[in-house]
């Protein structure tokens, strides 16, 4: 990291037939550990009320048990995280950044046991599984090497009248970071990782579902050297956790993923209270369209239609949610979408060869049949993928292919593997685009065409954070694909980009008439 030029980390090539097979072996060893999540606060111990976790494929499969944050332990995190504040923000940010890396070579040591978990606590495959630990330990470095841009030297400024201009930059307060369970460690921990190294002390609430996940990733933090002190864990409920917490003036700010509803709900909670005004950066949902002209490479079209819709069983803010076909090739592109939804395999991710695991709840799986019904007297039901029956003892949904006349008709973001098709006159692009901004969502969007002039123009008029062009549209690279929203889709910066870091901290400017 320092002073030489930061890298992604290599990953595991999974065409390694032998490497494969010792993860399924070490996948089949840990298949019967549980693992215990409670709230860690230094000098707390919190007896709250305790519930097993359950994984997502198999009802009958225990991964541990959950011990809930109670009301004096989360008013003890208050007071530690503040009091610890004064001298966090003046650590060095060479000994942050440092804290930082040791913690992406842990999560590289801990590779099989983050895999187990994720796998059996969040029910996703091993290939998404791994390739969110690499993101994790990639975002851990880029934001250690931005932070030392950011934060390392003062920024010297001109000094027109003889005076001496610096602008520096320190941590908020304390932050608070909330976290989704779809990627329950990548989100999680890029989250925590900006605030912490970027000098804020931080509370960390993850998602309830994955809680075990997030308890090792906390356990490795502190062993890479992040003090007790400035970094407190309080799983449990978020409605109850977060009450309590946004409505504290000790909050400097607070960084969260997840539903868009959500997201206003801490918006107004902030706004509400008195003192300082929290920074708010959200991360959001998205009604993310897919726009296909006729000049379109039909094979690749299925294939990375097919990816970006049912890839984590649709389990991505990123995913796609709205093919739009132009009539004239609309028939022969959806007959090939069925034929390739027939070979994707359904089943449970603690198996190496399924493509498509669990959703992650029964709440997840009605509200997936309630919009399919919802939509039944528009949409035609193009196409469901039977699943096995063993199945039932999991909470899997089947991919599902709908047709639908118009995108008006979808008012909120369907989390999970329904692909939805709209037929458009292949000479009203600009209303499809003009469509699309009309959702208020604006995350990422997908064209498909060899027509530059049909990208240019979808690329300009359309007000989305993450524009894909000839590929499939999920999967953003730490520095690479700077990932993130705007409107409803999210606040910004970007994550795992350039200007993430600016958000986490406030600007001193220090004029010195020497
Ligand atoms: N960054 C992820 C991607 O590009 C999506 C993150 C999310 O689902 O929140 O697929």
């Amino acid at each position: 990291l320092f002073g030489q030029q930061r890298k992604n980390s290599q990953g595991l090539n999974l065409n390694d037939l032998a490497m494969l097979e010792k993860l399924q072996q070490d996948l089949d060893q840990m298949a019967e550990r549980t693992w215990q999540a409670y709230p860690l606060v230094a000098g707390q111990t919190n007896t709250g009320e305790s519930r097993p976790l359950f994984s997502p494929y198999d009802r009958d499969c225990l991964v541990g048990h959950l011990t809930i944050s109670n009301s004096e332990t989360i008013e003890r995190a208050l007071q530690q995280a503040s009091a610890a504040f004064a001298n966090w923000r003046l650590c060095p940010v060479e000994t942050r950044a440092a804290y930082c890396c040791n913690a992406a070579d842990l999560l590289e040591q801990h590779r099989s046991e983050l895999l187990s978990l994720i796998v059996r606590e969040g029910g996703r495959t091993v290939s998404d599984a791994l390739a969110e630990i690499r993101e994790a330990v990639d975002l851990c470095r880029y934001y250690a090497a931005s932070a030392l841009e950011l934060c390392g030297q003062p920024q010297l400024l001109p000094g027109p009248t003889g005076e001496n201009n610096q602008l520096l930059h320190y941590g908020r307060g304390v932050f608070v970071c909330i976290s989704p369970w779809n990627f329950p460690v990548a989100i999680y921990l890029g989250q925590i990782i900006a605030a912490l190294v970027t000098g804020n002390t931080v509370i960390a609430k993850p998602a309830l579902q994955t809680s075990l996940t997030a308890m090792l990733c906390m356990q490795l933090l502190h062993q890479a050297g992040i003090p007790h002190e400035v970094l407190h864990f309080l799983p449990g409920e978020g409605v109850d956790i977060g009450r309590q917490l946004l409505g504290d003036t000790r909050v400097a700010g607070v960084a969260f993923t997840g539903s868009s509803t959500t997201a206003q709900l801490i918006n107004r909670q902030l706004a509400n209270r008195s003192g300082a005004i929290a920074a708010l950066i959200a991360e959001t949902g998205g009604q993310n369209v897919m726009i296909a002209d006729s000049s379109a490479h039909e094979e690749q079209l299925v294939s990375d239609a097919l990816h970006s819709a049912f890839n984590s069983a649709g389990q991505r803010c990123s995913a796609l949610r709205v093919l739009f076909l132009p009539e004239e090739i609309a028939d022969k592109i959806i007959a090939r979408i069925i034929g390739a939804m027939q070979l994707l395999r359904v089943g449970s991710p603690a198996n190496i060869s399924n493509d498509i695991g669990p959703v992650i709840d029964q709440h997840a799986v009605a509200a997936l049949s309630a919009h399919i019904e919802k939509l039944q007297p528009y949409a035609k039901l193009i196409y469901q993928l039977p699943l096995a029956a063993e199945l039932n003892k999991g909470h899997f949904f089947p991919p599902t292919l709908l047709e639908i006349p118009n995108l008006s008709l979808l008012e909120q973001e369907i989390f999970g593997p329904i692909l939805h098709v709209v037929r458009y006159a292949s000479n009203d692009l600009a209303n499809v685009v003009t469509a699309v901004n009309a959702t208020g969502y604006g995350l990422t969007l997908g064209v498909h065409s060899r027509i530059k002039a049909t990208m240019q123009y979808v690329q300009q008029h359309a007000q989305v954070g993450n524009i894909y062009i000839n590929r499939n549209m999920i999967g953003a690279v730490v520095g690479v694909q700077p990932f993130g929203g705007m409107k409803l889709s999210g606040t910004g910066p970007k994550a795992g980009g350039p200007n993430y870091l600016h958000r986490f901290v406030t600007e001193q400017t220090v004029t010195n008439n020497i």
